[in-house]
């Protein structure tokens, strides 16, 4: 699997190619944001915006996402399952810390239950992802140690941006597959010094860094501490950190009828809203530092004793939009240093 390059404009000829058969989805500018979208041609890309407002996690676990639908005739119910149309389907632009939080989805789909919607999805996409051109000021993904705005986790290719075309480093025998299907758009890769320093630039950009070292044995037992009140005081457990994190995959089912008609939906929810861990008669977190307490030991405790990884990628995109300016790697500092 030999590394290529492409030209820019046999990037784009691959694109609309692409599109004619498959569905490709990339980040789209739309009003002041950025989202990945299913396009139809190459010009409706953004390489080079902001990072997308809604993550990666979208094109594989939809917002509100139907299961099943059903019609009703007095008591008789009829099932109807829910059919993906079972194309091939291609990412392209994807942000490496975007790709690196689908390894960290697919240990919770893939673990004891196997959730197809998700895992079918997976199987049938290809990430190409690009090494990131410019960083927030909110990013910190080189805070972990296998991701950065050039890693590779969770990628079936990576381009760089070397100035006439991009550096294409294959990572797995699907992006391989993208590579032989078009071999006249791709050539032999040169210029790797080139490529190299372009990424150590990217690297270089993302200046916040937090220090996890003693988090975890510190989140192991401090369940009880005062500090947690402390640190969420400010929370309105409006749940944008967690909509808008990439490896957050908490959902609710709802059945949704009109008439006699039906459909099953699962939306995502979070662990941020108070009514998350309503049950009958009894809420186990009547208070929002209980909540907020969660998410953080969820991230960085339970998903550590489960999975042996973090469930963060340092995207930043909780610290840009929180309406309250919580900031997550200000939180780990105190935590790590109370
Ligand atoms: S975005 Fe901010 S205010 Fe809203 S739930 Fe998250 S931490 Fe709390
Ligand atoms: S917790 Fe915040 S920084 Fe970490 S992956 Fe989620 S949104 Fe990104």
């Amino acid at each position: 699997m030999a590394d290529k390059l492409i030209s820019k404009e046999d990037l784009n000829t691959l694109i609309d190619n692409l599109a004619k058969d498959i569905d490709v989805f990339a980040p789209v500018k739309k009003g002041d944001m950025y989202l990945y979208s299913k396009i139809s041609s190459s010009k409706d890309i953004s390489l080079n915006g902001k990072n997308t407002k809604k993550p990666l996690k979208e094109v594989f676990f939809g917002q509100s996402e139907e299961l099943i639908s059903f019609k009703t005739a007095k008591k008789e119910i009829e099932i109807i399952e829910s059919e993906e149309d079972g194309k091939k389907r291609v990412i392209i632009g994807s942000r490496p810390c975007d790709a690196a939080a689908l390894p960290i989805l697919d240990e919770v789909f893939g673990w004891d239950y196997k959730d197809s919607f998700y895992l079918d999805k997976r199987e049938r996409t290809t990430i190409i992802s690009i090494t990131c051109n410019e960083v927030e000021e909110s990013c910190f993904c080189t805070s972990f140690g296998n991701i950065s705005p050039s890693s590779k986790e969770g990628s079936d290719l990576l381009l760089t941006d070397i100035g006439e075309s991009f550096y294409v480093e294959v990572v797995t025998d699907k992006g391989d597959a993208i590579i032989e299907g078009n071999s006249n758009l791709f050539k032999k890769a040169e210029n790797i010094s080139q490529k190299d320093k372009r990424q150590k630039e990217a690297v270089e950009k993302v200046k916040r860094r937090v220090e996890l070292e003693g988090l975890k044995e510190k989140l192991d037992i401090n369940f009880e501490d005062p500090i947690w009140k402390e640190i969420s005081q400010k929370c309105l457990g409006c749940a944008a950190c967690t909509y808008l994190c990439p490896t957050c995959h908490c959902f609710d089912i709802q059945d949704e009828m009109k008439k006699s008609t039906g459909k099953r939906v699962r939306n995502w929810d979070s662990c941020a809203f108070g009514h998350f861990t309503q049950m009958p008669g009894h809420q186990p977190r009547t208070e929002q530092f209980q909540r907020f307490r969660q998410r953080v030991i969820h991230k960085f405790k339970y998903y550590v004793d489960k999975f042996n990884k973090t469930a963060c990628v340092g995207c930043g995109r909780c610290i840009e939009n929180c309406p309250v300016n919580m900031d997550i790697t200000k939180v780990i500092e105190k935590i790590v240093s109370s």
